[in-house]
């Protein structure tokens, strides 16, 4: 998508802190971290949120998880843990167009459901 500011991230034409990349996936550091370690990760296919996946993509969800416990270990987090969290539509303030998972760890954080 000509607009989307991740597909420009992906074509490196806005430039990123990348942590891992492969055919499928590409993950940077977020530029406004809410905690010592927060990673993004996103297929580099323009797909907008959960709404718009489909069962051709049930390949590339299971490798983003897999990508997550990847990158989680490279980052020391894996044994103490993380958030991973899908802001997902208007009520979730997905501000991006583009799916994405946000890695977030690297301090003790508290139940986001109180
Ligand atoms: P959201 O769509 O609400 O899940 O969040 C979008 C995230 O993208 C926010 O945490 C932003 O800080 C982050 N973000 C926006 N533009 C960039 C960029 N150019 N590089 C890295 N992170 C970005
Ligand atoms: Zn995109």
């Amino acid at each position: 998508m000509d607009e989307c500011i991740f597909c420009k991230i992906i074509k490196g034409e806005i430039p990123s802190k990348i942590t891992y990349q492969d055919d499928k996936v590409i993950a940077f550091y977020d530029i406004h971290p809410v905690a010592p370690i927060h990673i993004l990760l996103l297929p580099k296919k323009h797909i907008i949120n959960i709404n718009n996946v489909t069962g051709e993509d049930e390949n590339l969800l299971g490798h983003m998880l897999i990508t997550v416990k990847k990158v989680a270990h490279e980052q020391g987090i894996s044994e103490k843990g993380y958030r991973l969290i899908i802001n997902n539509g208007p009520d979730a303030d997905q501000v991006v167009q583009h799916l994405h998972f946000h890695i977030i760890g690297g301090q003790p954080m508290h139940h986001p459901m109180g």
